[in-house]
């Protein structure tokens, strides 16, 4: 039986891109064994596959979200780059008696690249964001760039000597060509539609745009009356998300909350896991306060999400012809919002780049104007339309099955 290994990086937007991929292999008789922490067991045993947990003390969601509130990207690679070495012993102690037939890694779990070096194997890489280069920070105006470097400022000497200590090691002879963030493979997968990606002359013929790998049928077995209540509700629905990294900040959520109560809609504000719905009170009865909530769920329901521009949650939008309001924590993010916006789904407010807090007026005109033009319905409709032309897991699935034979698809 084939056998491939997928390390993941453990965090939502970086396991659920690649979940339909690993069932669809599995579906096709292909043995994958999923890498990540025990946070991600149930969903990797869902898809069919065997688990393998990271040894404790090396990474984890929380501390992955715990570094993008600290300092950005700079603080996630510094905590990646520190994790390589003692994750790349444990897998290869686990895998060199008897080695799989390639390594799939999320693109940012370099461990997984320099395992299938290790091992001898094909590498592939799953991109579960565009592929950004230093030039995206062109798109930032000066004092949004201030307020990047001064918070990414703190991190780059921690990074520096991660990468140093990574240089050093035994490991160094594995180490893919600088940068070595997001890591690229034999074969790139990109689980986004090709019009999201810039142009980058990294881009050749091993990577493949397959478009998002959503699987829509998943349901929650939880039950939430109130939480059933707002997404059956006759009136409009918003829902609010700034992921599962970014805090926002209680003091966001409160603006939406004055903003947003007295639209006629119910509103959905799930905050994430660094803000205690306790601090926002009692919110009016239109408005749920939740940390995390099944968001495929919600946005099958909605009208207007307002979103933080992960490519996950934009994506999953998308699906659902969700027009957006952007409200980008991060450059990448700003990029997806203007090609969101540039073909009419939705608008972009910039002020959490310069970390400057949005007027709840601004987030009313914003959420009521989307509410109110059919327009930017329509064009989220439009994108819809055309968003799984690239395959998807199927197609990512024959790309590996093409890979492993030696007749790329
Ligand atoms: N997500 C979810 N429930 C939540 C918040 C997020 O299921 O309450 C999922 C969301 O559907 C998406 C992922 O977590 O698949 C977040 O990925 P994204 O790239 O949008 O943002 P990130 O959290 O990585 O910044």
């Amino acid at each position: 039986m084939t056998h491939i290994v997928f390390t993941a990086m453990p965090a939502s937007g970086h396991i659920n891109p690649g979940a339909p991929l690993v069932q669809e292999l599995v579906r096709r008789g292909i043995g994958v064994t999923v890498c990540a922490t025990e946070q991600f067991r149930p969903l990797a045993e869902s898809l069919g596959a065997d688990v393998r947990v990271y040894p404790g003390n090396t990474i984890s969601s929380q501390v992955i979200a715990e570094a993008t509130a600290e300092g950005g990207s700079t603080r996630v690679a510094q905590r990646l780059l520190e994790a390589t070495s003692a994750l790349l012993a444990d897998l290869q102690s686990q895998m060199r008696a008897d080695p799989p037939d390639a390594v799939m890694f999320d693109s940012n779990a370099l461990w997984g690249r320099m395992l299938a070096s290790r091992l001898d194997r094909p590498a592939i890489s799953l991109m579960t964001t565009m592929l950004v280069g230093s030039s995206a920070f062109r798109a930032l105006r000066a004092r949004e760039m201030l307020a990047a470097l001064r918070e990414s400022a703190p991190a780059v000497p921690g990074a520096l000597r991660a990468r140093r200590r990574l240089l050093r090691s035994a490991d160094a002879e594995l180490l893919p060509p600088s940068p070595v963030l997001p890591t690229r493979g034999d074969l790139t997968l990109f689980p986004i539609p090709e019009w999201m990606q810039g142009s980058d002359p990294r881009l050749d013929a091993s990577c493949r745009f397959v478009g998002p790998t959503l699987d829509v049928t998943a349901r929650t077995e939880e039950s939430d009356p109130e939480l059933e209540n707002v997404l059956g509700g006759t009136d409009p629905l918003v829902v609010v998300s700034l992921g599962t990294l970014h805090t926002g900040g209680s003091s966001f959520f409160r603006a939406c909350v004055e903003a947003l109560g007295p639209l006629p809609a119910n509103v959905l504000l799930v905050v994430g896991s660094a803000t205690d719905p306790a601090e926002l009170g009692t919110p009016p009865a239109n408005v749920v306060v939740r940390r995390f909530v099944p968001q495929l769920e919600a946005l099958r329901q909605a009208s207007v999400f307002v979103t933080h521009g992960g490519m996950n949650s934009v994506l999953e939008a998308l699906h659902f012809g969700v027009p957006m309001v952007v409200i980008p924590q991060q450059v990448e993010q700003l990029l997806i919002g203007q090609a969101v916006a540039d073909r009419g789904a939705g608008v972009v407010l910039r002020h959490h780049l310069s970390r400057v807090d949005i007027p709840a007026e601004q987030i009313r005109a914003s959420v009521d104007a989307l509410l109110h033009e059919a327009s930017c319905t329509a064009s989220a409709r439009s994108l819809a339309a055309t968003l799984h032309e690239g395959g998807g897991a199927e197609a990512a699935a024959d790309h590996i099955e093409g890979l492993l034979a030696g007749t790329p698809a």
